[in-house]
């Protein structure tokens, strides 16, 4: 049986996807060459990183100067090489707090500026987004993390600063569309959460932003060779990059992100008004920030977790338990989660209702 998979990363990917990458092991497009032996300056892979590249543009409407780019070492690496790049000595930059990748990402940035923590949500648990603060002057930029996967947070309205923002993206990337991209001067995000498998990581950087005299950042931590080389300075990681651009061209022939975001929209909202509904769970994230992709929640009566999870997956409903440092539970409905899984989950809420009120 096919399991109703509700794990936060990596994660369900479209089965259509699962199918094509299976196939391309085999045979890459009847090349009678596996996806996984073929060169990576093969005509074959240089098609399927220009579609990949292409495919970014497209979806979220990348003006001129903004270069999306294929790298390696997870959004962890994009912690300190976003500093790296966009910080010269003695320039500073603003990061808001909002959760475990959030303040990973400070952490590291420390190492490379003087970097003001604006706003922080973690005195009430990471439950919020933090939104009247102001700005003070001279930042380089102010760095957000748009969902928070652990706390289920998501910024609704992106923050009106008259710095570029620099975003971590990794869990809701493609989940719906930007907006104006001009306020945006470097978006990060880590394939495994809603784009792809682990192994890749997606950067899309405003140009003008890079100021290091060349040579000067070690070659491979400089974002302007792989702007450079178009992604393969290097051996990339050619099967993640694949399979995230079959996953982008899903996202397309769906309708991009603008159905991405009213199917998620649908999705969401089934499983909060449940949540809202049956007195025996509680969402923990506050109402106006909830998440549209992690949806974490708590039972009234703690005792009966395992009963739940258990009962949950009998059913073939897994990856519910929540974050290791949070507790409770988390329903990650990604873009390739089907609506008809989320309610059989909250169908699955209501019958342990029935048992145990
Ligand atoms: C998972 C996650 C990360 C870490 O990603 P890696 O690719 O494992 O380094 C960073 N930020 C957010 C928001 C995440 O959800």
């Amino acid at each position: 049986m096919k399991k109703h998979n509700f794990s936060a990363g990596p994660s369900i990917l479209p089965g259509e996807v699962f199918a094509e990458a299976a196939e391309a092991v085999r045979d890459f497009n009847g090349s009678g060459l596996s996806i996984l032996e073929i060169s990576h300056r093969s005509e074959a892979f240089s098609e399927v990183l220009d579609e990949a590249h292409q495919l970014v543009r497209d979806l979220l409407n990348l003006p001129e100067g903004y270069q999306p780019l294929f790298l390696t070492g997870g959004a962890s690496t994009q912690f300190f090489m976003v500093p790296m790049n966009l910080l010269l000595s003695g320039e500073k930059a603003a990061y808001v707090d909002t959760g475990a990748w959030a303040s990973k990402s400070l952490k590291e940035a420390r190492r490379f500026g003087q970097i003001d923590v604006v706003a922080s949500s973690k005195d009430d648990g990471y439950t919020f987004i933090p939104k009247d603060y102001t700005l003070g002057s001279g930042y380089r930029y102010l760095h957000i993390t748009s969902n928070n996967t652990i706390y289920g947070t998501q910024y609704r309205a992106w923050p009106e600063v008259d710095v570029p923002l620099v975003v971590d993206m990794s869990s809701d990337i493609f989940s719906r569309p930007l907006g104006d991209v001009s306020r945006f001067g470097l978006i990060y995000a880590g394939a495994q959460k809603n784009m792809g498998p682990a192994g890749t990581t997606l950067v899309i950087v405003r140009e003008d932003l890079l100021r290091h005299a060349l040579g000067e950042l070690p070659t491979m931590l400089d974002y302007r060779t792989h702007i450079a080389k178009k992604s393969a300075f290097n051996t990339p990681p050619v099967f993640p990059i694949y399979v995230s651009m079959l996953t982008l061209r899903w996202v397309k022939e769906q309708g991009g992100v603008e159905a991405m975001e009213r199917r998620n929209l649908a999705k969401a909202r089934l499983l909060y008004e449940e949540i809202d509904r049956n007195a025996l769970f509680r969402g923990t994230a506050r109402r106006e920030d909830r998440s549209l992709m992690n949806v974490p929640f708590v039972l009234e009566r703690p005792e009966l977790e395992q009963d739940f999870l258990a009962f949950c997956e009998e059913a073939g409903c897994v990856g519910l338990k929540g974050h290791r440092s949070v507790g409770g539970f988390r329903a990650s409905i990604y873009n390739a989660m089907p609506i008809e899984s989320v309610k059989f989950l909250v169908e699955l809420m209501q019958e342990f209702e029935r048992r145990f009120s």
